[in-house]
């Protein structure tokens, strides 16, 4: 399974708390924990530095599943490189996408909406009630899963609504949010999770760790199509 992940890697490569809850960045520590469960994931990695020279047409066809983590400069992110993504969900890849990656431009683009949420920080308590028991993301996962602490997210969240909703996260303010979900892209998957504020423990929670694990299994291709584009044909029957 060849995984690539994106980190936009700004806020821990600065002194401060995310350096210190996740040393060598968001990626290299939850790849960590995902290789300690699961021996199948190949990783390499791009940031928001290196992203226009790592995300490549050709870098894309090899890529089973795309991990997106980003934060505070969506809008450095390539326009190009965005493209080549959209259109490789279509033709099969998988993409899972992870905390503030909803306002995206990948993720707002493939939703169509503009994917904003309703938030606060107080470091709360939240409990994600799973939905659906047989659903391959939620095996092995707790439930309720519990998180600690959290940047609490909040309904309206507004993207499309999701073709599979694995969870509903309840948080201690009393809010909800439907911060676990599957969309279908042309021959491709989503996987929206929203764990992961860069100062907070959530990558080290196994629970969540195994539905990340579950989710990148669970959005990787089964087939990959070359080109998702029109053609014209004679028809079938002279
Ligand atoms: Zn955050």
């Amino acid at each position: 399974m060849k995984v690539l992940f994106y980190n936009e890697y700004e806020h821990e490569r600065k002194e401060g708390p995310a350096r210190e809850m996740y040393p060598g960045g968001i990626h290299t520590v939850l790849s960590e924990q995902l290789k300690k469960i699961d021996d199948t994931l190949e990783f390499s990695f791009a940031t928001l530095q290196d992203h226009q020279q790592v995300i490549t047409r050709e870098k894309l066809k090899e890529t089973d599943v795309l991990i997106w983590w980003g934060h505070m400069y969506h809008h450095k992110v390539d326009d190009d490189v965005v493209t080549m993504i959209c259109e490789a969900v279509n033709e099969g890849m998988g993409l899972v996408v992870l905390h503030s990656g909803h306002e995206s431009k990948v993720f707002r683009r493939l939703m169509g909406t503009r994917c904003g949420v309703e938030w606060y920080e107080r470091q709360d308590h939240g409990r994600i009630w799973l939905l659906d028991q047989t659903h391959p993301i939620v095996q092995g996962v707790p439930n309720p899963l519990e998180i600690e602490a959290e940047e609490t997210y909040a309904e309206p969240f507004t993207v499309p609504v999701p073709d599979e909703l694995i969870g509903v996260t309840w948080w201690k303010g009393g809010e909800i949010f439907r911060g676990m979900s599957v969309y279908h892209r042309g021959y491709g998957k989503i996987f929206y999770f929203h764990p992961g504020h860069e100062t907070l423990p959530s990558y080290y929670n196994s629970g969540i760790v195994k539905a990340i694990d579950n989710g990148i299994h669970y959005v990787a291709p089964r087939v990959r199509v070359d080109e998702v584009t029109s053609h014209h044909i004679e028809p079938h029957e002279p």
